[in-house]
């Protein structure tokens, strides 16, 4: 690679790198030996999961870096002083193949900051993808960033040659965007996201099999935590409107990180990292687990999540009363709220009561460990005694600090 386009890659790949929105996820650090290829190492190369719940390399970079906009938490803005770079759609269509042959990546994610106008931008990330899809024969996983202010006509074409949009909402409140970011709007991005929104589920619903797909790994989008005052009742309640209005694959939480010369309207530090990490233990309880949002954050503690313990077992801990559940008798919606018990585990015992009693060790074969689930069930040989039940439940549960807790 040349140096002038190894400079371009280095400085629009780290400026991708605060989007979340493309799942983002910390593997390991890979290499082929002397005979293999690929690496998961290298500039600009994160992962992701397809629907099929495949992990893929990305290949994430910014078309450009430059931008007309000027919101506050973003390294990008432009009054912000970084070093700036622009590919031209062609350097991007080279680099995606090339690293695809080399067996680096599988994908591409693209985002880009919004030069001479919503429409153009959109135009040239489009035209990457078309060119990727139509010129190079490329079948891999394409996700683009989509610009809410771009025309419909734009978005649509987006669709038909990417996998997956995202439109990011960033903030999650009408107040803070208009305070951090004035020159968004937020009518403009959820009317975007309910026109991606009606066509997914459109081309989803379509049964030919012609028919081209439009974002058949649907759309996502990004909200940062911790730059504005919003609590976490707050941040989940637009989520769960946002997935039930627009069926959104996903909404990803990214603890705001301050950016050099920030606002001095931003805060100094970044939330805790745990607090990421309980949005979406909170957001998987919304969507797969049965409970509301109000019964997860509520006002009473400020709306903010416990960071010691999951919100899950913070939810049995306020609850005591809706336990032990019975599992041999318990119906699959009680059965979910009993902490140590996953989506899996549950299936697993409801079937297996067909033919048997369950006892104890029954129950230990089918979770992750027995600590946690013994206080909260009834099974044949076993009955919570005032031994498990003790004050101390929640100190006796909560992780070590450097334990990662298990639904
Ligand atoms: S429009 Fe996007 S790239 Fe531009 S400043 Fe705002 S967040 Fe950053």
């Amino acid at each position: 690679m040349d140096e002038a386009l190894n400079r371009k890659l280095r400085i629009l790949a780290d400026a991708a790198k605060y989007d979340a929105s493309c799942a983002s996820a910390g593997a390991k650090k890979r290499k082929a030996g002397p005979n293999g290829l690929g690496s998961t190492s290298g500039n600009g190369i994160c992962h992701a999961y397809t629907p099929d719940g495949r992990c893929v390399s990305l290949l994430k970079i910014l078309l450009t870096n430059y931008c007309l906009y000027d919101c506050a938490y973003c390294i990008n803005r432009r009054s912000s002083n970084v070093e700036r770079a622009r590919f031209a759609v062609n350097e991007v269509v080279r680099l995606t193949i090339e690293f695809y042959k080399r067996n680096y990546i599988e994908g591409l994610f693209l985002s880009s900051g919004i030069i001479r106008s919503a429409d153009y931008t959109m135009e040239q990330m489009i035209l990457v993808a078309k060119k990727l899809r139509k010129d190079e024969g490329f079948a891999g996983y394409i996700h683009l960033k989509t610009i809410p202010e771009a025309s419909p006509w734009l978005i649509e074409q987006a669709g038909l040659w990417a996998d997956r949009l995202s439109i990011n909402l960033e903030l999650p409140t009408q107040e803070s965007l208009k305070a951090y970011a004035p020159e968004k709007d937020s009518a403009s991005i959820t009317r975007a996201m309910g026109q991606m929104g009606e066509r997914i589920a459109e081309s989803r619903a379509e049964k030919s099999r012609h028919a081209r797909k439009f974002a058949p790994a649907g759309q996502s989008t990004q909200v940062i935590v911790g730059a504005d005052a919003t609590n976490d009742a707050d941040m989940l309640a637009t989520s769960a409107r946002l997935y039930d209005s627009y069926a959104l694959s996903r909404v990803y939480y990214s603890a705001f990180s301050p950016i050099p010369e920030a606002s001095s309207a931003l805060p100094a530090k970044p939330p805790p990292l745990q607090r990421e990490n309980r949005l979406y233990q909170a957001d998987w309880l919304f969507r797969y687990y049965g409970f509301a949002v109000d019964e997860i954050a509520s006002g009473g503690e400020g709306g903010m999540l416990d960071l010691e313990i999951d919100p899950k077992l913070a939810w049995a801990l306020k609850n005591r009363d809706r336990f032990p559940v019975d599992v041999n008798m318990a119906d699959r919606e009680a059965l979910l709220r009993v902490p140590g018990l996953g989506v899996r585990a549950v299936d697993r015992i409801i079937a297996a009561r067909r033919h048997a009693t369950l006892r104890l060790d029954d129950v230990a074969r089918v979770c992750a460990g027995l600590k946690r689930v013994r206080p909260f069930i009834i099974a044949a040989d076993w009955r919570p005694t005032a031994e498990t039940d003790r004050a101390d439940l929640r100190q006796r549960l909560a992780p070590q600090p450097t334990q990662l807790s298990l639904f």
